[in-house]
């Protein structure tokens, strides 16, 4: 019986490999450093396929029962046609038919996916979202991205490329951003701009969010204020998004989210000041349940419900 998927979620840093069995735990896992492997996208793919081989051997398990390799990358992945168009963090990656190239390599179907979609999948299917037919998956990192579930189906647009709410501008006028605009939400709220922001906050510019995290869970209040104030600009990012498709959930993932639990009061402020009466009642704020695992868990539901 084909019980187990193989999930892979490449990221600028590292590689990880999951095997993803029936009930969406994750069996065994590797991970390997994406730089190593940087020279081409033929040698970061060699790699994934010779790394998914030794984990199907290491759990004994036969490509008979493999359903799959779902495989989730940091740009932009036309689905339908298998092909990566553009990875902006990793060189060389310019319309690749990694599809066809992993499936010849592996013997396994293989569907590719945007890295924010397959966390929204895996949410939506067995974490935060399970049971809603309508939410906004927000990814918080060095990106700022998300994941659209609209009546019950990923919404992807027609050139795969929806979803980026962090080049939503939240101002006219702003600082210059890698998409070619200005005052996006990301150059707000992705790592960079926290990080600068917490740097004069607490005039020490090597200051990493993981400390000012700390120090907020251990009471600090300059630190309680960092936070609430990040919430109040998550909050207004996402204002627009809610009042237009008046989703019933929002999750928020990626590594901010471990200060989720400070910033949420005031997340929730906001909206409930600023966005229209209907959509602001009917939506809830919650983190993302699955924590890194969202992308191989995504790549379950990314195999079994297959169009292509
Ligand atoms: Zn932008």
């Amino acid at each position: 019986m084909k019980q187990f998927v193989v999930g892979v979620d490449v990221g600028g840093t590292n590689v990880k490999l999951g095997i993803v069995d029936a009930s969406s735990r994750i069996s065994l896992r590797a991970v390997f450093s994406t730089r190593k492997f940087i020279s081409s996208p033929r040698c970061l793919i060699k790699a994934i396929s010779q790394n998914v081989a030794s984990l199907l051997k290491e759990g004994g398990i036969s490509k008979k029962s493999v359903c799959g390799i779902g495989i989730g990358l940091p740009g932009l992945v036309d689905v339908e046609k298998g092909i990566v168009r553009l990875l902006p963090n990793i060189p060389g990656w310019k319309n690749v038919p990694l599809k066809k190239i992993l499936k010849a390599k592996t013997g396994l179907p293989v569907q590719i996916e945007n890295d924010v979609n397959m966390m929204a999948l895996g949410e939506w299917k067995y974490g935060a979202g399970q049971g809603y037919k309508n939410l906004i998956c927000m990814t918080l990192g060095t990106g700022v991205g998300a994941g659209l579930i609209l009546n019950n189906e990923i919404y992807r647009g027609p050139g795969f490329a929806a979803g980026e709410i962090g080049h939503a501008p939240l101002n006219e006028h702003g600082p210059r951003c890698g998409c070619g605009g200005y005052a996006c939400f990301e150059r707000y709220v992705g790592n960079a701009a926290l990080q600068k922001w917490a740097g004069k906050v607490f005039h020490k510019s090597n200051i990493t969010l993981e400390e000012v995290f700390c120090l907020a869970r251990e009471g600090n209040t300059r630190a309680l204020r960092f936070w609430q104030d990040v919430g109040t600009k998550v909050g207004t990012g996402l204002i627009g998004a809610i009042n237009l498709l008046n989703p019933e959930r929002i999750i928020i993932g990626g590594g901010v989210s471990s200060s989720f639990q400070f910033m949420a009061p005031a997340i929730r402020k906001v909206i409930d000041a600023r966005v229209m009466q209907t959509q602001a009642s009917l939506v809830s704020i919650i983190k993302a349940k699955l924590g890194d695992d969202a992308g191989l868990v995504g790549a379950r539901v990314l195999i079994s419900s297959r169009k292509y």
